[in-house]
């Protein structure tokens, strides 16, 4: 007998220099939970006073965090990591009640955010900026790095905290000040993650956090002067118009876009750990992942093993909410995901692709969908063209490598790409080849803080890892001194 875990959900207030408010003219929005489709909360909605209340706040934020050295500040975003960790528990409860994970995934996804936090803090310590030997030699030539000011972010419901953390860590490290427009669907969980900073002491409006009209707040804020740099993850049409309008204004931007992840099986490959690694890659999360593994190639001659292979696993797992103990695969986060899939799944049907398994929904309360497999997919599908962000996998047969490689790259994005091979050759062409930001050869993506985390191509552009992650933050400034003695 399954046990479900009981917890709280408060609602969620705004956080503006440093405290915690309701909208001044009191709107709100209904939060839902995507495994009951109840209402179980609310969250504040802001209007354009909550806006420049927040963005003078940020600009104060700054002008204080900034000011503060390197290892201080560093010291503080250590003390928030270890209150998510403390408060881990409680947090995770919040995160699956409102996106509708499995209990283990949003607590690996919080205890996740303090290892990025740290990271952050630690390389923040190592902004270092450079002396130039001079031509003349009176003249002392800096380079200097310098914080590039006050950020505004715009972050998704797929992973709550997940998706602010890697854009806070490196901002608040480089000493810019951040104002999040978090999810509206789950925005409970983000702000347990801002809560931990400002417990952690970080002064008034170095963080700031605001929900409401996302279109509304982003047409606002990324014009507006006090904010330098904008950064926006979620889909790739979206984006587009983030990025022109920052473009318009000459503001900085990263770009944390959709994926449509191919998986090359080649014909020498272990078909096991490929389907142990891409199996619970596909379903993490109800396929609601940027680098989800979603158009899988697969050499002719083991096609028909690694089918069966993915379908065992897809059946092997727990559909339930995810307070339930034993869920493996939770609801899709909102009912437009549903939607999409059900289409997606007739789309690919009608266009000659075999059901493996699954391709319905599950019961009539909640956004469940089962964990489906579609082979022989044609490429007219869309399943194979359109960014499916749901648990479904869709498989077809290659016979030359380089056909494999060619189809890796008929999409516009390029984020990540996973292949699965014993061979030299295979691997050279692979790494090569393949437009990606991110390749994964014989295992599962593992997206540590250190390591650069971006796309190419519809994509996006930035990292949101490794050192340039904390350049994208940074302005550099060229300072050349003929001192006078
Ligand atoms: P959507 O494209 O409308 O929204 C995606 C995200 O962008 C949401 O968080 C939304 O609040 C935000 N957004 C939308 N318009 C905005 C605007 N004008 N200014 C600022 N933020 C804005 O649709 P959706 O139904 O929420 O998601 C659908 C698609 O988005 C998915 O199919 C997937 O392709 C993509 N997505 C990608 C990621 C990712 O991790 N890259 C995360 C979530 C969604």
């Amino acid at each position: 007998m399954s046990q479900t875990s009981t917890a709280s959900y408060a609602s969620t207030q705004l956080l503006i220099a440093g405290q915690w408010v309701d909208a001044a003219d009191g709107r709100r929005i209904d939060v839902r939970n995507p495994a009951t489709g109840e209402v179980i909360g609310q969250v504040a909605h802001a209007g354009r006073v909550d806006l420049d209340r927040a963005l003078d706040a940020a600009q104060k934020g700054f002008d204080a965090w900034r000011r503060i050295p390197a290892h201080e500040r560093a010291a503080t975003i250590r003390r928030a990591a270890g209150l998510l960790r403390e408060r881990a528990d409680r947090i995770a409860a919040l995160l699956t009640q409102e996106q509708g994970k499995p209990l283990a995934e949003a607590r690996t996804e919080t205890l996740a955010a303090a290892d990025i936090l740290e990271w952050f803090a630690d390389e923040g310590r190592r902004v270092y900026g450079r002396i130039v030997p001079s031509r003349n030699l009176a003249a002392q030539q800096q380079v200097l790095k310098e914080p590039v000011g006050p950020v505004a972010a715009f972050t998704p419901w797929n992973f709550p905290i997940n998706q602010i953390v890697r854009k806070l860590g490196a901002a608040l490290a480089t000493g810019c000040s951040v104002l999040v427009k978090a999810p509206e669907e789950t925005p409970a969980s983000p702000a347990e993650l801002l809560r931990a900073l400002v417990d952690a002491g970080v002064p008034p409006g170095t963080v700031g956090l605001v929900y409401g009209d996302p279109a509304e707040i982003s047409g606002y804020l990324i014009p507006h002067p006090v904010i330098r740099k904008i950064t926006f993850t979620g889909s790739t049409p979206v984006g587009k118009q983030l990025a022109a309008l920052a473009g318009q204004h000459m503001k900085r931007a990263t770009m944390e876009l959709g994926g449509h992840a191919p998986v090359i099986v080649a014909e020498d490959a272990d078909v096991e750990l490929a389907v142990k690694a891409v199996g619970s890659a596909k379903f993490r999360n109800a396929g609601q992942v940027c680098i989800s593994p979603t158009r899988f190639l697969v050499h002719e001659s083991i096609k028909a093993d690694f089918t069966r292979a993915l379908v065992r696993h897809a059946e092997g797992l727990k559909v339930g909410n995810g307070l339930e103990s034993g869920t493996t695969l939770g609801p899709l986060a909102n009912p437009r995901r549903l939607t999409a899939m059900k289409k997606v799944v007739e789309d690919a049907i009608v266009a000659g692709a075999r059901l493996a398994t699954g391709g319905k929904q599950i019961g009539e309360a909640g956004n469940f969908f089962a964990p489906t497999v579609l082979d022989d997919v044609p490429l007219t599908a869309s399943v194979f063209n359109d960014e499916p962000f749901g648990p479904v996998a869709a498989v077809r047969g290659f016979n030359r490598i380089e056909d494999a490689i060619a189809e890796a790259n008929r999409l516009p994005y390029g984020l990540a790409a996973y292949a699965f091979t014993r061979s030299l050759r295979n691997l050279h062409l692979l790494s090569h080849g393949i437009e990606v930001g991110m390749l994964w050869v014989n295992q599962p993506a593992a997206p540590t803080p250190e390591l650069p985390f971006g796309g190419v191509k519809d994509s996006g552009y930035g990292s949101e890892g490794g050192p340039e992650a904390l350049e994208a933050y940074l302005n550099t400034k060229t300072v050349s001194v003929v001192s006078l003695f």
